[in-house]
């Protein structure tokens, strides 16, 4: 059951014609980095929500989500068209497993996102813990165009931070670029590219493997990992991949 408590839009921040990042105020349960919260909107009389997961640290209080436009879902065209001042309904109660204290310790962090499931990765990059729990730490955001590379600036950040514990590796599939990988995350570790650009093996005593978004991509991406020895994390049998589908 939601809890739905108002909210006010503080800025829409429209990336490209799909892509947009809503920024909102609103008084809610506290959450850990990489968990969501559900928005929702009045729509035919009924509040239809999603879930979405908390791009910012949960020690800044403007709760911010990074979305895209489906055309012929229910509520994210709508969510898209809000402007700051407008009102939206924001569960009270936070949820979701997709956190640090699921993951036991490694050496090295992958991150691999694709589309929108870049957002909790930021989130979670923007706090300390995993910073403390792990030397190397590769964000692997998989696109399909060069514009939907967002959050460059904060990105940016983070390296200037953290230096060479921090690498980015881009991929774009639907167009060719000279600056990242073409085709897909699945592909590049069954080839050991992947690990070649990070100069990092993927080795189930060091690494640890968090996924987020596109459904097909975290099972292509399982199987591939299983060959090199990582399995699903699950909290009965602890293991390297702990992920999180967007649908
Ligand atoms: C735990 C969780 C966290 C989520 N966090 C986010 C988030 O931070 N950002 C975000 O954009 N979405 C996120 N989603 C998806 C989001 O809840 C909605 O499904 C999405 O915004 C579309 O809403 P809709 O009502 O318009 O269409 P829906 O009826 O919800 O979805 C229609 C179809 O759209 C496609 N779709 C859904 N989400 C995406 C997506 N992110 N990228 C590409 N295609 C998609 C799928 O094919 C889906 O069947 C999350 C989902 C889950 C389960």
């Amino acid at each position: 059951m939601s809890n739905w408590v108002q909210g006010k839009v503080v800025e829409n921040n429209h990336w490209t014609d799909l892509l947009y990042s809503l920024r909102i105020e609103a008084d809610i349960d506290p959450f850990v980095a990489g968990q969501y919260g559900r928005l929702g909107l009045e729509i035919d009389d009924q509040i239809v929500g999603r879930p979405y997961s908390f791009v910012n640290p949960p020690h800044e209080n403007i709760y911010e989500f990074y979305s895209i436009t489906v055309s012929e879902g229910p509520l994210s065209p709508k969510l898209s068209s809000l402007r700051e001042g407008d009102k939206v309904w924001i569960d009270k109660r936070v949820n979701g497993f997709f956190t640090l204290n699921e993951v036991p310790d490694g050496k090295d962090m992958w991150m691999l996102a694709t589309g929108t499931g870049l957002g909790p990765f930021l989130s979670i990059l923007n706090s300390d813990e995993v910073w403390k729990r792990f030397e190397n730490i590769v964000l692997v955001h998989a696109v399909r165009f060069a514009q939907e590379l967002t959050y460059q600036d904060t990105m940016q950040k983070i390296s200037e931070k953290y230096k060479s514990r921090f690498q980015i590796i881009p991929f774009v599939s639907r167009e060719e670029t000279d600056f990242a990988s073409d085709g897909r995350i699945p592909a590049a570790i069954k080839t050991e590219k992947l690990e070649d650009k990070a100069g990092l093996a993927f080795n189930p005593e060091t690494s640890q493997v968090m996924m987020c978004g596109n459904p097909d991509m975290l099972i292509e991406t399982r199987n591939a990992l299983k060959e090199k020895g990582l399995m699903k994390n699950l909290r009965r049998s602890p293991g390297h991949i702990t992920s999180e589908s967007y649908w």
